[in-house]
C-alpha cells in the first residue's frame, strides 16, 4: 500500500507539470522575442549575476541596481545603475526604467516598494511579501498564524525576557536579530543563562531588535525546497534537497535529499503551504529542519533564488534563475524536475583574505576542471574575504555515491564525513 501511495505521489508531482493542458499554456509572445519586459533586479550579487546568465539565453533584458561599480552582475547585465537598493530615491529612479521590479536580496527599502506599488509599479514578489520576510520575527509570526510548523520562538526586549525565554526553551538557546541577517551573521548561541548577555552584545544589543528560537538540537538534517509561483498563481516545487551547513553557512547541497518519500512529501507540502500564504510571483526558497521524530519545521523563507537551488542550473530542466524570470515576466513555468539522477553543489568560501585566498580557490577550481560532471561558477567578486561566497562547483552524475566520490576527489579526501 505504501508503494502504491509513493507511486501516486511521485506521479502526481510529475503530472502536475506534464499534464498541463498545452492549449492553456499558450502565451502571446511579442513580435521580436520572448519578452519585452525589462526586468529590474534590486541587488547585483551572485544571484543577480546568475539571473543575467539565464536571461541572456532567452534575450530577456535584466537591469540591476547595486552600489558596487564592479558587482558580480554588472558586466553581464543589460544595464547597471550604481546606487543602493536601500536608498529610496535610487529605487524610485530605477523603477522608472524597468517593466517589472524584483529582488535578489530581501534587505531592500520596502517602504519605497510599497509606495511604488501604490503608484502602479509592478513588483514581483509583492512588497508585502518582502516586508514579512525581511523581519525574521514578523516572518515567524506570519507563518505561525498560517499553521506552518516552526521551532518555538519569542521576542526578547531585555535581559529579563531573555532569561524567561531561556527558562522556557532551555539551553543552548538560539538568539537571532530580526533584520539584516544572512549567512548566520545575525545569529548567536547562548549555552547557559550566564552567556545570554554576551550573546546579546555580540548581536549589537537589544536595540537591534532580537528574538529567540528554541534550539533545534533534535534536527536530523536540514532540507530545502524551491517553490515557483507564476503570475497566474500556478505553483511548482523543485525536488527536496538536503543542505549541509558549516558555521551557519551553506556548505554543500545534495539533490535529491536522501530521505524517505513520506518526508519528501511532507517537506513539499509544508513549503507549498508556506508560499501559498505569501503574495506575488517568483521563486522562493523554503529552509526546513527535519526532526528526529519525523516532523518538518520551517526555518526561514527567501523571496528569491537561493543557494540551495544553484544545482538546478546543471541538474534540472529549468534552473531556478530561468524559472524566476519566467515567473516575474509572466511566461509559463518550466519543468523543475531533475534531468540527472544526482547532483552536489559545493560552495567556494573564502578561506583566507586577499591573495592567499584567491590562490587556494584557484587550486580547487583547477582540480574541478578535470572532474567529470563538474561545472565551475566563479562570481568575480572584487574582494576575497574569509567565509565569503566566492563561487560554487556543481557535480552531476549517475548516482549520489558517484557524485560524492567525485567531490571527495575534488577535496582530496576520503569521505564526506567530518564537515
Ligand atoms: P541564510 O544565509 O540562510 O539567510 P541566516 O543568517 O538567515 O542564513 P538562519 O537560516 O536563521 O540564518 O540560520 C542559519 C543556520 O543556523 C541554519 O541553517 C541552521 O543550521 C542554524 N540554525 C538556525 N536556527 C536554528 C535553531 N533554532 N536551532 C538550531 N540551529 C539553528
Ligand atoms: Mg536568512
Ligand atoms: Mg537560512
Amino acid at each position: 500500500q505504501q508503494q502504491q501511495k509513493k507511486k501516486n505521489w511521485i506521479s502526481c508531482c510529475q503530472d502536475s507539470f506534464e499534464d498541463h493542458d498545452s492549449s492553456s499554456r499558450k502565451v502571446d509572445l511579442p513580435v521580436h522575442g520572448i519578452s519585452e519586459t525589462i526586468v529590474g533586479v534590486l541587488g547585483g550579487g551572485q544571484l543577480g549575476r546568475m539571473l543575467c546568465q539565464a536571461a541572456s539565453q532567452m534575450a530577456i533584458k535584466v537591469m540591476v541596481l547595486d552600489p558596487l561599480k564592479n558587482c558580480p552582475a554588472s558586466a553581464l547585465s543589460y544595464s547597471h545603475m550604481v546606487g543602493s537598493f536601500d536608498d529610496s530615491a535610487a529605487v524610485q529612479e530605477f523603477a522608472k526604467r524597468c517593466g517589472v521590479l524584483t529582488v535578489e536580496i530581501e534587505h531592500v527599502d520596502v517602504a519605497t516598494l510599497e509606495k511604488l506599488e501604490q503608484e502602479g509599479v509592478d513588483c514581483q514578489p509583492k512588497a508585502s511579501t518582502i516586508q514579512i520576510i525581511q523581519d525574521k520575527y514578523l516572518q515567524k509570526l506570519h507563518f505561525s498564524q498560517h499553521a506552518i510548523p516552526l521551532p518555538d520562538f519569542m521576542q526578547i526586549d531585555d535581559l529579563e525576557s531573555a532569561k524567561t525565554a531561556g527558562d522556557e526553551f532551555g539551553y543552548p538557546l538560539m538568539i537571532k536579530s530580526k533584520k539584516l541577517a544572512y549567512d548566520g551573521r545575525g545569529n548567536a548561541v547562548a549555552n547557559s543563562k550566564e552567556e545570554l548577555s554576551s550573546a546579546v552584545s555580540a548581536l549589537g544589543g537589544f536595540s537591534r531588535g532580537l528574538y529567540v528560537e528554541k534550539w533545534a538540537s533534535f534536527v536530523k538534517v536540514e532540507l530545502a525546497v524551491i517553490v515557483a509561483r507564476g503570475r497566474d498563481n500556478s505553483i511548482l516545487c523543485y525536488p527536496v534537497v538536503e543542505t549541509i551547513h558549516r558555521e551557519n553557512i551553506c556548505h554543500i547541497v545534495k539533490a535529491p535529499a536522501d530521505v524517505p518519500w513520506k518526508i519528501k512529501k511532507l517537506a513539499t507540502d509544508v513549503a507549498q503551504k508556506a508560499i501559498s500564504s505569501l503574495e506575488g510571483a517568483g521563486v522562493f526558497a523554503v529552509e526546513l529542519f527535519l526532526t528526529r521524530d519525523g516532523q518538518v519545521l520551517l526555518n526561514e523563507v527567501a523571496p528569491r533564488p537561493h543557494n540551495s537551488g544553484h544545482h538546478t542550473i546543471e541538474a534540472c530542466f529549468t534552473s531556478q534563475f530561468e524559472q524566476h524570470l519566467r515567473a516575474v515576466v509572466g511566461l509559463p513555468l518550466g519543468d523543475p524536475s531533475m534531468k540527472t539522477p544526482a547532483a552536489l553543489m559545493y560552495n567556494i568560501l573564502g578561506e583566507e583574505e586577499g591573495e592567499p585566498g584567491f590562490y587556494l580557490a584557484q587550486q580547487l577550481i583547477g582540480r574541478a576542471l578535470s572532474i567529470p560532471g563538474a561545472t565551475v561558477h566563479w562570481y568575480d567578486k572584487p574582494e576575497m574575504r574569509k567565509q565569503r561566497k566566492m563561487g560554487h562547483i556543481t557535480i552531476v552524475g549517475p548516482s549520489m555515491g558517484i557524485v560524492e566520490a567525485r567531490l571527495n576527489l575534488l577535496l582530496n579526501r576520503e569521505s564526506l564525513d567530518g564537515q
